[in-house]
């Protein structure tokens, strides 16, 4: 489900680049499409409810993915 998310959020992000009157700024670094991606997934935390119906996996299921986030972003910035 989270890869699913994730992806949505680059097929979001790249539908956006498409009207970008600037070619340069359709060409982003993978750090910052990550960042799109990443958001996504934040972005639907509050619904995760929909796929852990179980409160104690919900809770899991979140902490585990803001860790991962958090784990990412120093590495994957730099
Ligand atoms: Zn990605």
């Amino acid at each position: 489900m989270v890869t699913l998310l994730h992806e949505m959020g680059h097929c979001i992000h790249n539908d956006f680049k498409k009207s970008q009157f600037l070619g340069d700024y359709k060409e982003t670094p993978m750090e910052s499409s990550e960042l799109a991606s990443m958001t996504m997934e934040l972005f639907t935390m509050d619904q995760w409810d929909l796929f852990y119906p179980n409160e104690k996996d919900l809770l899991r299921a979140k902490k585990d993915q803001l860790e991962g986030i958090i784990n990412f972003l120093p590495s994957g910035m730099v």
